[in-house]
């Protein structure tokens, strides 16, 4: 695509109602790489009608499951056969290094490949006998589509976000309507032209950019959508949930956290250095999953931080479409304002700057960030209980597997937890102790669509990814008969 001023709505690519537009911009350069179309209420009224007509009056809910799967393949293929092209635009508008683009664009066409399979078993497995205590009925309870679904994601994974919600919405036999975030808005207007020439059947897939208060809020407020999924922070999702509590919209929310990793000191120190990087230097930091709260047990805590530092005054830090680069800029000012205030909060809250938090040296344009590390960090800290959502690790000891379960699970967070030790059976018991729904053993952010994904406590409710993701986007329903065509024998004996 070369121009991204238009909304895909009802299989068409139209001009918004009120003609706004709004720039996005190149972290790396600050220049405008496009120029996007503003959707208002108006449009989001036109879209969710659309869908509504695909879904009410459309074939799309009643093909069957295998004629789905067979456009969610297309879609697969189409996003494959661009990656490049559409990893280098992730590049440009959200800072990722390449490399990480590539990955999230490969992951994004597996997300359609994964639940194109759901799709083609949906039919076979669709319908379950339910036992009832009474030989005169029988009953089966079935799962169909939830309607028409109301997609809202942030910019942090923007095409991938997509996918974990579309792709099984699609295949669930939903339509959809998809606001990705103002930030990042450029490939979910690449997937709707790819799903266009998949033959995704008009309003069935609808894109609406713009920003959260004009386009965002009443698609979540609309009386035509029947499900609503946001990714996002938990401001944001707690007044999409008090919004969709007014007409008791079913609703699934994946937010933030301030996830631990717990390392133990009998644990191989290299691993440990690689693991906690991978944790919070991955995608910059901007990760919701990322483990930000480092937890180490005393004996292995000088080494680790020595290595640490060393590895951060290498890490290669620039553009992302330069080879090499690890770490891209932050995706836009207002986050970078976000991230270097949080800094300095810390310092003022007592704890110590050990490496980084500042612009590196020679960089003046973009949104460079040397990655930072906080030791004896508060526990009643601000920067040790809050989501930074940026390259900052905040580090506290502990003397053993009591007080590191204690201290990591202290937190309002419960989104994700890692551990690492020597002793297999005391990382498994770890494992089972945190209060998180994503936890990892020996490693920190590996993420497979086959597994669910989201959070305990305020980050989340419900869960995206493998079989989860897909009964996200079904209701169940029962159909119970009578089992003979007698009166049954209470009015009329
Ligand atoms: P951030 O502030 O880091 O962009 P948000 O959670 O606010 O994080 O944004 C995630 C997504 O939610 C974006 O697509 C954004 O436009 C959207 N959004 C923001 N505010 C609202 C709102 N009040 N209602 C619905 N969507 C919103």
């Amino acid at each position: 695509m070369t121009a991204y001023d238009k909304l895909y709505i009802d299989g068409q690519w139209v001009t918004p109602v009120r003609g706004g537009t709004f720039d996005t911009i190149d972290p790396c350069s600050e220049a405008v790489i496009a120029t996007v179309a503003a959707a208002t209420e108006e449009d989001v009224d036109i879209a969710v009608k659309a869908a509504r007509r695909a879904f009410d009056e459309g074939e799309w809910p009643h093909l069957p499951g295998t004629q789905r799967a067979a456009v969610l393949r297309r879609i697969a293929q189409g996003i494959r056969e661009r990656v490049q092209a559409l990893a280098e635009i992730e590049v440009r508008d959200n800072g990722k290094p390449l490399p990480e683009a590539i990955w999230d664009i490969e992951d994004t066409a597996g997300c359609f490949d994964f639940y194109a399979d759901m799709a083609d078993n949906f039919d076979a497995t669709r319908e379950k006998p339910v036992a009832l205590g009474d030989e005169s009925f029988s009953s089966v309870a079935r799962q169909e589509p939830v309607g028409v679904a109301g997609a809202i994601i942030p910019w942090n994974f923007p095409m991938l976000m997509a996918s974990w919600k579309v792709a099984p919405a699609l295949a669930a036999g939903c339509s959809v309507v998809l606001k990705p975030s103002e930030v990042t808005p450029l490939t979910a207007l690449e997937l709707a032209d790819i799903a266009h020439r998949a033959g995704v059947p008009a309003g069935v897939f609808n894109v609406i950019t713009g920003f959260g208060k004009e386009a965002g809020a009443p698609l979540t407020a609309h009386p035509g959508v029947d499900k609503l999924a946001f990714t996002g922070s938990v401001p944001t999702g707690s007044a999409i949930m008090q919004t969709a509590a007014r007409d008791i919209r079913n609703l699934s929310l994946e937010l933030g956290g301030k996830s631990p990793f717990v390392v133990f000191d009998d644990s191989d120190l290299e691993a440990a250095v690689e693991w906690i990087m991978f944790g919070i230097f991955w995608n910059k930091g901007e990760v919701c999953s990322a483990t930000s709260r480092l937890l180490v047990q005393e004996g292995l805590y000088q080494p680790l931080m020595d290595r640490l530092v060393e590895e951060i005054d290498k890490l290669p830090i620039g553009n992302g479409m330069d080879e090499g680069v690890l770490l891209g800029p932050l995706v836009n000012k207002t986050q970078y304002d976000k991230v270097l205030a949080a800094i300095a909060r810390g310092q003022e809250e007592g704890a110590r700057l050990l490496v980084g938090g500042e612009r590196p040296a020679g960089m003046d344009k973009g949104y460079f960030l040397k990655p930072a590390i906080f030791v004896d960090v508060p526990e009643e800290s601000w920067v040790w209980q809050e989501e930074i959502f940026g390259p900052v690790l905040c580090v506290r000891t502990f003397k053993d597997e009591h007080e590191a379960v204690r201290l990591a699970n202290a937190s309002r967070f419960g989104l994700a937890a890692a551990v690492m030790s020597g002793d297999d059976e005391r990382a498994e018991r770890v494992a089972r102790r945190f209060r998180a729904g994503i936890v990892w053993i020996n490693c920190s952010q590996p993420t497979f669509t086959e597994a669910p994904w989201g959070g305990y406590k305020q980050s989340g409710i419900g869960r995206e990814l493998g079989e989860w993701g897909f009964h996200n986007y079904l209701e169940t329903k029962q159909i119970t008969r009578y089992d003979s065509q007698k009166p049954w024998g209470w009015y009329l004996k």
